[in-house]
C-alpha cells in the first residue's frame, strides 16, 4: 500500500476545541472504568474507528457505485462495492444495501419498498420486545401503516406463533415483521415464513440486535427465510453506527430506490467504508469465537443472576441478551438501573411481558454480553459481574449501608474493567 493517511489529529482538536476534546477524553475514560452490559453496544475495533475518522467523511456520493450524481466518486465507489460484496458473502444474501444511516432508516426504506401507506403490518408489540419502528404510534410505522401486534405467551414468555397465524389470517397483513429488541430466545423463522406464505405477506426480519451472532454463526440466519432482512451494523456486529438491508434479487431495485432517493440523500461514505471493515472482521474465525463466547457468557451470567433471585424472562437466553424480572427482590427496573449506574455498571430498565407497571419504571432490566466479551471476559468474569450487579441492585442508596455498598461495587467494577480494557493504552493518543 502506498500513500499517506491523514487520521484523527487529537492535538488539533484539543487546541481548537478543548470543550469537545474533554468530552472525548471523558468518554474513553468512562468506557475504560465501567462495565457495559447494554445489550446493543460493543466497542468497535481501531480499524473501524480509523475508517470513520477518515477523509471519506467529506464526500458526497448520492446514488450507487457507477451511477452517482457527483464527480470524484471513484474511491468511495470502491468502498461501497467492497462493503456490498462482503455483506453478501458474510450473510449469503443475493443483494445488500449498505447505505442506511441507521436501523430505523433501514426499516423506513423496507416499509417503503414492501407496503403502501394504510396497509396492515403485523409485528411484535412494543411492550413484548418489538421496536418503535414496528408499529408504535410515536413513529412513522404506527402513523402511516395499520399496525397489528402479536405477543408472547403469558406462560412461556416465548412468541405465541398460534396467535401470529390467527392474526395473519384475520387481518391479511401486507408485511409480517419479526426480530425484536429484548427477546432472548431464538425466533422460528421457518414458522414465520410458512405463515407469511399462507396469507401472501412479505416477511421482514429486523435482525438489528442479533445480526452479529448471525455473522459469527452462533445463531441461525434469517436470510434463507426472509424477503428482506434489515439491521444495524453497530450492535454485536461491532461496526460503525449505521444500517444494512439484505434481500432477494427480485427486490433489489425496490430496496435500493427506497433507500435512495425515497428515504435518504447522500450516504455517509466514511461509515460505508467502516461497514466494509467490520464485515471483513466478522468473516474471520476470531469473530466466530467471539460470537460463540457472547452466547456462552450470556447463559453463564443469566444462570448466576437467577441464583441471586433475578428471574430470567422466557426462562433464559439463546442469544446475547436477557431480561431479568426483579419483582422477587422488590426493586423496580428504574431503581436497579440507577443503582447500577452509580456502581459503574451500565444496564437499562426493561418491561417484562404483561408488566403491571409503566415502562418508565418497569419491573425488569435488560442485560447483554457483547461489550464485555469484546473486552475478553469469559465465564469466570460473568460470575464476578453477577455478584457485583446483584449487590448493586439490592443496595438502597438512601441508606448509609447501601451507599457504601455501591461505592464498594464501583471500586470492584473499576478493577475488573481495568483487567480487560476496551482500548489498549498504546492504541490511544492522550495528552
Ligand atoms: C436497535 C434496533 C433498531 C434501530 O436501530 P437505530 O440504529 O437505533 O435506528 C431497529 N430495530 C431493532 C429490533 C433494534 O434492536
Amino acid at each position: 500500500m502506498e500513500g499517506t493517511f491523514w487520521g484523527p489529529d487529537f492535538a488539533a482538536l484539543e487546541r481548537d476545541d478543548p470543550e469537545i476534546a474533554a468530552v472525548l477524553l471523558g468518554e474513553l475514560a468512562r468506557q475504560r472504568v465501567t462495565l457495559n452490559l447494554v445489550a446493543s453496544e460493543s466497542p468497535t475495533s481501531p480499524a473501524v474507528l480509523a475508517a470513520l475518522g477518515s477523509t471519506l467523511a467529506n464526500k458526497y456520493a448520492e446514488g450507487y457505485p457507477g451511477q452517482r450524481y457527483y464527480g470524484g466518486c471513484e474511491q468511495v465507489d470502491r468502498a461501497e462495492e467492497l462493503a456490498v460484496q462482503r455483506a453478501r458473502e458474510l450473510f449469503g444474501a443475493d443483494h445488500a444495501n449498505v447505505q442506511p444511516h441507521s436501523g430505523a432508516s433501514a426499516n423506513l426504506a423496507a416499509y417503503a419498498a414492501l407496503a403502501e401507506p394504510g396497509d396492515p403490518v403485523l409485528a411484535m408489540g412494543l411492550p413484548h420486545g418489538g421496536h418503535l419502528t414496528h408499529g408504535s404510534r410515536a413513529n412513522f410505522s404506527g402513523r402511516w401503516f395499520h399496525p397489528i401486534a402479536y405477543h408472547v405467551d403469558p406462560d412461556t414468555e416465548e412468541i405465541d406463533y398460534d396467535e401470529v397465524r390467527e392474526l395473519s389470517l384475520a387481518h391479511q397483513p401486507k408485511l409480517i415483521i419479526c426480530g425484536a429488541m429484548s427477546y432472548p430466545r431464538l425466533i422460528d423463522f421457518a414458522r414465520f415464513r410458512r405463515i407469511a406464505d399462507e396469507v401472501g405477506a412479505y416477511l421482514m426480519v429486523d435482525a438489528a440486535h442479533f445480526i452479529g451472532l448471525v455473522a459469527g454463526r452462533a445463531v441461525p440466519s434469517p436470510v434463507p427465510y426472509a424477503d428482506v432482512v434489515t439491521s444495524t451494523t453497530h450492535k454485536a456486529l461491532r461496526g460503525p453506527r449505521g444500517g444494512l438491508i439484505l434481500c432477494r434479487s427480485e427486490l433489489a431495485q425496490r430496496i435500493d430506490k427506497a433507500v435512495f432517493p425515497f428515504a435518504q440523500g447522500g450516504p455517509m461514505m466514511h461509515a460505508v467504508a467502516a461497514k466494509a471493515v467490520a464485515f471483513r472482521e466478522a468473516s474471520r474465525p476470531a469473530f466466530r469465537a467471539y460470537a460463540e463466547q457472547v452466547v456462552r457468557n450470556a447463559r453463564e451470567l443469566v444462570a448466576a443472576l437467577a441464583e441471586e433471585g433475578m428471574r430470567p424472562v422466557a426462562g433464559g437466553t439463546d442469544t446475547h441478551l436477557a431480561v431479568l424480572d426483579l419483582r422477587a427482590l422488590g426493586v423496580s427496573g428504574r431503581d436497579a438501573e440507577q443503582r447500577c449506574e452509580r456502581a459503574g455498571i451500565s444496564v437499562n430498565r426493561n418491561v417484562v411481558p404483561y408488566d403491571p407497571v409503566r415502562p418508565a419504571i418497569a419491573s425488569g432490566i435488560r442485560i447483554g454480553t457483547p461489550a464485555v466479551t469484546t473486552q475478553g471476559m469469559a465465564e469466570p468474569e460473568m460470575r464476578r459481574i453477577a455478584l457485583l450487579l446483584a449487590t448493586a441492585v439490592r443496595a438502597d442508596p438512601g441508606t448509609p449501608a447501601g451507599a457504601d455498598a455501591l461505592t464498594g461495587v464501583r471500586d470492584s467494577v473499576r478493577e475488573l474493567a481495568g483487567e480487560f480494557p476496551a482500548y489498549l493504552p498504546e492504541l490511544v493518543t492522550t495528552r
